[in-house]
C-alpha cells in the first residue's frame, strides 16, 4: 500500500525531520502538539496539526488512544512514533495495526522482545552472539544473585530489565555493597519503569559504545549501514556521536554488522533498528541491546552512506523490498554530531531553559542542523532540553572535527546556556583528536574549569572587568583616567 498521509506523534527536531521527508516522498502530515508547544516549528511545518491537551508529556505526547482516534478522525494511513514517548511502545504498535494504520517502525512483538533487556539477551544468544558474561535471566533472590556477581567478578553491574536512557543501572565495585545496591536497583526499577525486575552483568570499566544500524525488509531481507562510534557519554547518555569509528578496522566491521543482522533475524525484525555493543581493548565487541526505533544519532549514518533513513522506514511499511543491497553500500566521508542542549556545562549541566534570544545557525558545506527552535522562542521546561543536533561531513575525521569546531564558533545562542562550548572542548582535546577515548572520556577530563581556561582565560576576564571599570567611571566624572592608578581595587569584584 501506499501511504498518503502521516501523523507524526512526537515534537521538536524529530518530528520536524520527519515532516520533511514525507513532504519529500508527496506524502501528507499531520503533526500533534500540546499547549507548551503551540507555536513550536513542527506545528507550522506540517500540514495539519491536532492539540492534544496540557504541556505535561503524560497529558499530551503519551496519549496512545487519543494520538490513534485523532489520526483515525484525519484520515491518517500511517503513524511515525520519531525517538522517546511512544516509540518503543509495544502496546501502542499494536492499537496502531488495530485501528487499520500502520506503525512506521517494527512489528509489536518485535518491540516487546527488544524493549526487554534480559528477553533481548535471550534471543541473541540462539545466534551465539557475543555477551557481557552475566545472567540469563531476571533475578530477585538477593543470596542466589550475590553467588552469582561472585562467579562473574567484580565489579558488576546490576540493570534493570526495562531500563532506558542510561537510567536504571548501578555499579557494584566489592561484595560488601552488593545487598544494598541491590535492593535500591529493585526499587528504583520498580518506580521508574513499573518493573522491579533487574539483571547482572560484568562491568567493563572502560569500553567503547559502537553500534550497528541496521534496516530489514518485511521479506526477511536485511542490510547493516556499518557503526556509529557513541563513546562520548555523560551518565551513561551519548552527547556526541560519529561514523565510521577510528577504531573499527573493516573485518571487524563485517563481523559486527553481520551479529548485528543476527540479533535483527532473533526476533524477525523490519524497518530500522540499531543493535548495540560495548567494545573493549582488544576490540573484542559484545551485544548490549537493540533499539527498535530511528535514533536521535541516526543523521551520521544518512551523511556517510547517502541515505535517507526515514525515508526508507516509510518504504519497508508500505510492504516494499530493501531498494539497496549490502554490497551497494560504501562508507563515504566522516560525520560527527553534537547534541545542542540547553544545559550550563560549567554548572554541571543544569538545565537552562528560556528565550532564545539570539539563535543562529552556522551555515556553509557539509553542515546540517536539525533543531526545532527559532529566534526568539522560548525552549519549554516540560520536555527533554535538547535544542537540535549539529551535524559536520567531511572527507575525513580531522577535517570533520575541524569543520564541527567552526561551526560551533558560528552558531550563536543568547538567552540560555548551551553544551556547545563543552562539545568544542571534547572537539579540541588531544585524546579525541587522536580518536584514543572510551566512555570515561568525561569522567576523566572534563571538568568545568575546563571550559574557562579554553573559552575565558582568566587574563581575558580581568582585563574585561578593568574595562567596565574604566568605562562606568568615565561615565560618572567627566575626567577621562589616562593611568589606571586611580582605579582603586573594586573593580576585582566584578570577577565574581
Ligand atoms: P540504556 O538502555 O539505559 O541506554 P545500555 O545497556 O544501552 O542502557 O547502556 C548504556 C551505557 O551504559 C552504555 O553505552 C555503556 O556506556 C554503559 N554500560 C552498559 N553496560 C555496561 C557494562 N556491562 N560495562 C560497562 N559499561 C556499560
Amino acid at each position: 500500500m501506499n501511504i498518503k498521509k502521516i501523523l507524526i506523534a512526537n515534537r521538536g527536531e524529530i518530528s520536524l525531520r520527519i515532516i520533511r521527508t514525507a513532504r519529500e516522498m508527496g506524502i501528507k502530515t499531520v503533526a500533534v502538539y500540546s499547549d507548551a508547544d503551540r507555536t513550536a516549528l513542527h506545528v507550522r511545518a506540517a500540514d495539519e496539526a491536532v492539540c492534544l491537551g496540557p504541556a505535561s508529556s503524560s497529558k499530551s505526547y503519551l496519549l496512545a488512544d487519543k494520538i490513534i482516534n485523532e489520526a483515525k478522525k484525519l484520515q491518517v494511513d500511517a503513524i511515525h512514533p520519531g525517538y522517546g514517548f511512544l516509540s518503543e511502545n509495544a502496546e501502542f504498535a499494536k492499537k496502531v495495526q488495530e485501528a487499520g494504520m500502520i506503525f512506521i517502525g517494527p512489528s509489536p512483538e518485535s518491540i516487546e522482545i527488544m524493549g526487554n533487556k534480559v528477553a533481548a539477551r535471550q534471543a541473541a544468544a540462539k545466534y551465539h552472539i557475543p555477551m557481557v558474561p552475566g545472567t540469563a535471566e531476571a533475578i530477585t533472590d538477593i543470596p542466589l544473585a550475590k553467588k552469582k556477581a561472585l562467579e562473574i567478578g567484580y565489579p558488576i553491574l546490576i540493570k534493570a530489565s526495562a531500563g532506558g536512557g542510561g537510567k536504571g543501572m548501578r555499579i557494584v565495585e566489592r561484595e560488601e555493597e552488593f545487598e544494598s545496591q541491590m535492593q535500591r536497583a529493585i526499587s528504583e526499577a520498580e518506580s521508574a519503569f513499573g518493573d522491579g525486575s533487574v539483571f547482572i552483568e560484568k562491568y567493563l570499566s572502560s569500553p567503547r559504545h559502537i553500534e550497528i544500524q541496521v534496516l530489514g525488509d518485511q521479506h526477511g531481507d536485511y542490510v547493516h549501514l556499518f557503526e556509529r562510534e557513541c563513546s562520548i557519554q555523560r551518565r551513561h547518555q551519548k552527547v556526541i556521536e560519529e561514523a565510521p569509528s577510528s577504531v573499527i578496522s573493516e573485518e571487524k566491521r563485517h563481523a559486527m554488522g553481520a551479529a548485528a543482522i543476527q540479533v535483527a533475524q532473533a526476533c524477525n525484525y523490519y524497518s530500522a533498528g540499531t543493535v548495540e555493543f560495548i567494545v573493549d581493548d582488544n576490540l573484542d565487541f559484545y551485544f548490549l541491546e537493540m533499539n527498535t526505533r530511528l535514533q536521535v544519532e541516526h543523521p551520521v549514518t544518512e551523511l556517510i552512506t547517502g541515505k535517507d533513513l526515514v525515508k526508507e522506514q516509510i518504504l519497508v511499511a508500505e510492504g516494499k523490498p530493501l531498494s539497496f543491497t549490502q554490497g551497494s553500500l560504501a562508507i563515504q566521508g566522516h560525520a560527527i554530531e553534537v547534541r545542542v542542549y540547553a544545559e550550563d556545562p560549567s554548572n554541571n549541566f543544569l538545565p537552562s531553559v528560556g528565550r532564545l534570544n539570539t539563535y543562529r545557525r552556522p551555515q556553509g558545506p557539509g553542515i546540517r542542523v536539525d533543531d526545532g527552535f527559532e529566534e526568539g522562542m522560548e525552549i519549554p521546561i516540560h520536555y527533554d532540553p535538547l535544542i537540535g543536533k549539529l551535524i559536520t561531513y567531511h572527507e575525513n575525521r580531522q577535517e570533520a572535527i575541524g569543520r564541527m569546531i567552526r561551526a560551533i564558533d558560528e552558531f550563536q545562542v543568547t538567552g540560555v546556556e548551551t553544551t556547545l562550548s563543552f562539545c568544542k572542548f571534547v572537539m579540541e582535546h588531544h585524546a579525541f583528536r587522536e580518536g584514543r577515548f572510551d566512555t570515561k572520556f568525561i569522567e576523566r577530563y572534563f571538568s568545568p574549569q575546563s571550559l574557562e581556561t579554553e573559552f575565558e582565560p582568566r587574563e581575558l576576564k580581568l582585563l574585561a572587568a578593568l574595562g567596565v571599570h574604566l568605562y562606568e567611571q568615565n561615565r560618572s566624572s567627566s575626567s577621562i583616567p589616562n593611568t589606571t592608578a586611580g582605579v582603586g581595587s573594586n573593580w576585582r569584584n566584578r570577577l565574581k
